[in-house]
C-alpha cells in the first residue's frame, strides 16, 4: 500500500491543480440563512471544470505519472463525473484515455466524456464489475489505472476544494460533504485537521445506500448492493481502504438524505441561488436542513459537489 496522504500532499496537489482548475466561488444566501438559522457557506464545485470537483483528483493523479505511463494512456471506470474528469485531464496532459461506463449513465456525462476524447467501454451497472473490466484493460494495454476515490493522489487532489473553502472562510464550525466512495470527504478530513481542527465534519450519503454510515458504526468496511437513488454520483457499494481509514479517524458522523429531500434542495438552489445542482451535489444541504437546530448561529460549510444533470432529467425532477 502507498502511504495515506498528508496535508503536505494536499499543498503539493494544490500547486499542480491550481493552474488548470477553477478556483470556484463560495456563495451564500441570506434567505437560506434566515430559514436555517445558520451562517452557510457553499463551495460551488458545480462551477468546476467539467462540472464537478472530480477534475481536481484526476488531474493531480495523472500529473504524477511518469513519461512512459503518459505515453501508454489512462483507464478509469465511472458512472460519469470521474469519467469526464479523467478524459479532460488526459487531454490536457496529451494522453489517451479509456473509460468504462455503465449502460445507464446519464447521456450528458457520456457525451461530455466522448467530447473530451475519451474512448468509452460500456457495462451493466447491476451485473458487471467495472473495476475488474478497467483493471483488465489496464493490464492488456499497459494503461495507468486511475481509481475514482481510493488513491492517495486522488484524495489529495479532491482535498484542494476544502483547502480553498477554508482559505476563504477561515475555520468553520461544521462542514457537510457528500460521500460516494469517500475521496472528497477524506480530502476534507485531512484539510480540516490542518486548517480547522475544531470543525465538526459530517458525511452525507443517499438513504438508499448508507454503506458508509454502516461501516462507521461497525468499524469495518460494509459492502452493499448498488443502491437505487437519483444521486448517481454516490451509487457506490463500498468505501475504499484509504478512504475508510481517514473517515474513521476524523468524520464525526455519516448522515443520510432521501431522494425527495434532494429534489427539494435542487429546487432551493435554483430558486434562491440560481444554481443548477445535480442530485448528488444536494446531499450536503439536505443533511444540514435536517440537522440545523444544534448548529443555530454557527458558521457552516456545505460542499456542492457537482452540477452535471441532463436538462430533461433536471426539468422532470423539478416538475415531479
Ligand atoms: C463522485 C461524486 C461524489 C462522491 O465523491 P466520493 O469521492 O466518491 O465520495 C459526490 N458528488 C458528485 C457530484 C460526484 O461526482
Amino acid at each position: 500500500m502507498l502511504t495515506s496522504p498528508t496535508y503536505d500532499d494536499v499543498e503539493a496537489a494544490a500547486a499542480r491543480v491550481a493552474p488548470q482548475a477553477h478556483r470556484t466561488p463560495v456563495l451564500r444566501s441570506s434567505r437560506l440563512d434566515a430559514g436555517l438559522g445558520v451562517e452557510t457557506y457553499f463551495k460551488c464545485e458545480n462551477f468546476q471544470r467539467m462540472g464537478a470537483f472530480k477534475f481536481r483528483g484526476a488531474f493531480n493523479a495523472l500529473s504524477r505519472l511518469s513519461p512512459e505511463q503518459r505515453r501508454a494512456g489512462a483507464v478509469a471506470y465511472s458512472s460519469g463525473n470521474h469519467a469526464q474528469a479523467v478524459a479532460l485531464s488526459a487531454r490536457l496532459l496529451d494522453m489517451a484515455s479509456t473509460i468504462v461506463m455503465p449502460h445507464d449513465a446519464p447521456e450528458s456525462k457520456v457525451a461530455a466524456t466522448e467530447g473530451y476524447g475519451g474512448r468509452i467501454v460500456r457495462y451493466d451497472r447491476y451485473d458487471g464489475d467495472p473495476a475488474v473490466i478497467a483493471k483488465a484493460l489496464a493490464e492488456e494495454g499497459g494503461l495507468a489505472f486511475v481509481p475514482p476515490f481510493d488513491h492517495p493522489d486522488v484524495i489529495a487532489g479532491q482535498a484542494t476544494a476544502t483547502k480553498e473553502l477554508f482559505e476563504e472562510t477561515g475555520p468553520l464550525d461544521a462542514l457537510f460533504v457528500p460521500i460516494g466512495g469517500g475521496g472528497l470527504i477524506s480530502g476534507a478530513a485531512i484539510t480540516a485537521e490542518a486548517l480547522a481542527p475544531e470543525c465538526l465534519l459530517y458525511g452525507v450519503e443517499p438513504e438508499a445506500g448508507d454503506d458508509a454510515r454502516q461501516s462507521l458504526r461497525k468499524g469495518e468496511i460494509v459492502t452493499i448492493d448498488t443502491p437505487k437513488t437519483i444521486a448517481d454520483g454516490a451509487q457506490t457499494q463500498r468505501l475504499g481502504t484509504y478512504t475508510f481509514d481517514i473517515i474513521k479517524r476524523r468524520v464525526l458522523d455519516v448522515l443520510t438524505a432521501s431522494d425527495e429531500s434532494l429534489v427539494e434542495c435542487m429546487r432551493t438552489f435554483a430558486t434562491l441561488m440560481k444554481l443548477v445542482v445535480e442530485p448528488t451535489g444536494c446531499l450536503g444541504l439536505a443533511a444540514l436542513r435536517a440537522h440545523a437546530e444544534p448548529l443555530r448561529g454557527r458558521r457552516v460549510g456545505v460542499i456542492i459537489s457537482g452540477g452535471n444533470v441532463d436538462l430533461a432529467r433536471y426539468a422532470s425532477l423539478l416538475a415531479g
